[in-house]
C-alpha cells in the first residue's frame, strides 16, 4: 500500500509578472502594470494539479527562507500537497521576472536559485518519500545529477513519469527509466537532435521510442496528442475549448497523466483524462489558479 499516488520532484518558483505596452529592448526602461506574484514553478505546478485531481500527492523540492517560499509552502498546502519533502534555505526561493504585452507574448528571466540546490543528497535523504510513492514525476528544472540519483532511488514497482522541460539531451539511463517521455515539439526536437529530419509527431514519438523510453506522449497543444509503445502509436482526441491561456497546461496534463497511471489506467486511457484536464486548464487565466478539480474535468 503506497502513502502517495505522486510524488513530484522538481522546482517551484515564484512568477513575478508585469504587463507592458512594449517589451523593453537593450537599454530601454519602460513603465508597466502593477506587479502580480504567482506560484509557480513546473514541479509545484504539477503537484497543485494532481492534488486538486484527488490524487495523494507529496512533493520534493527546495526553496528559499524567504517570503516567495513561504508563498509557494502556503499555495502547496492549500491545494492538498503533503509538503513533506519540501526543502527550506540554501539559497533565494527560485524566481521568473516576466513581462507581458498586450498581444500576450512575453519575455522571462529565471533565477534557479533553490532550484539549483537541490542536489542528490537531498534525493537520498528523502528515500522514505520514494517507497512511499506509486508514481515520480520530475522536469527538468533543477540539475540533471539530481534527475540522475531520483532515476537510481526508484522504489521496485514505481514508475516514473518525465517531462524534460526545459529540455536537452539525456543520458541513456534516464531515458529507459521514463514510461512515459513526456514532451512538446520543441523538446521532441531537442532530444533528438539532428536525428529528427521529420516534421510528422508520429515519427518524433517512434525516433524517440528508439533512444530507450518505455513510452513516449507527444503533447500537441489544441491537436490533443500522440501516445506510443511498444504497442504502437495512437492519436489522444482534442477536447474542443474557448483557450483563454495556456500556461501551465502542459504541466496539468503530466501530472493528470501521471495520476492515471499509477490508478491502473493504460497509457491511452490515462493520455484522453490528461487531454481533458489540459482542456480545462487553458480555458482559465494562470497556472496553478486555472488548474481544475475532478468535477470540473468531469463536467466538462
Ligand atoms: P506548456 O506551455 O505548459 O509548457 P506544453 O507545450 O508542454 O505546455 P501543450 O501541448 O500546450 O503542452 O498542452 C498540454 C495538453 O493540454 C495538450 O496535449 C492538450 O491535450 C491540452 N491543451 C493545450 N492547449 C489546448 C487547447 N487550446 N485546447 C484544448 N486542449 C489544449
Amino acid at each position: 500500500m503506497y502513502d502517495y499516488d505522486l510524488l513530484v520532484v522538481g522546482s517551484a518558483n515564484a512568477d513575478l509578472v508585469i504587463g507592458v505596452e512594449r517589451r523593453p529592448g537593450a537599454g530601454e526602461t519602460v513603465l508597466g502594470s502593477d506587479l502580480a506574484v504567482h506560484p509557480g514553478g513546473k514541479g509545484a505546478n504539477q503537484a497543485v494539479a494532481a492534488a486538486r485531481l484527488g490524487a495523494r500527492t507529496a512533493l520534493l523540492a527546495r526553496v528559499g527562507d524567504d517570503e516567495y517560499g513561504r508563498l509557494l509552502l502556503d499555495s502547496q498546502r492549500a491545494a492538498g500537497v503533503d509538503p513533506v519533502g519540501v526543502l527550506v534555505g540554501g539559497a533565494p526561493t527560485g524566481v521568473a521576472l516576466i513581462t507581458v504585452d498586450p498581444s500576450g507574448d512575453n519575455s522571462i528571466v529565471v533565477s534557479p536559485g533553490a532550484n539549483g540546490r537541490l542536489t542528490p543528497a537531498d534525493v537520498r535523504a528523502a528515500g522514505s518519500l520514494f517507497h512511499a510513492s506509486r508514481v515520480v514525476s520530475v522536469q527538468l528544472e533543477i540539475p540533471l545529477e539530481t534527475v540522475v540519483e531520483v532515476v537510481r532511488s526508484l522504489a521496485p514497482g514505481s514508475r516514473f513519469v518525465l517531462n524534460p522541460s526545459p529540455p536537452r539531451p539525456l543520458p541513456r539511463e534516464v531515458l529507459v527509466a521514463c514510461d512515459p517521455l513526456i514532451v512538446n515539439e520543441h523538446e521532441a526536437k531537442v532530444i533528438l537532435g539532428e536525428s529528427c529530419v521529420s516534421e510528422r509527431p508520429e515519427d518524433w514519438a517512434g525516433l524517440l521510442l528508439a533512444k530507450g523510453p518505455r513510452s513516449v506522449v507527444v503533447t500537441l497543444g489544441a491537436e490533443g496528442a500522440l501516445v506510443a509503445s511498444a504497442d504502437g502509436v495512437g492519436r489522444v482526441p482534442s477536447v474542443k475549448v474557448d483557450a483563454v491561456d495556456t500556461t501551465g497546461a502542459g504541466d496539468a496534463f503530466t501530472a493528470a497523466l501521471a495520476w492515471r497511471l499509477g490508478t491502473g489506467a493504460s497509457l491511452a486511457e490515462a493520455a484522453a483524462y490528461a487531454a481533458r484536464v489540459g482542456a480545462a486548464a487553458v480555458t482559465r487565466a494562470g497556472a496553478q489558479e486555472s488548474y481544475p478539480t475532478a468535477a470540473e474535468v468531469e463536467a466538462l
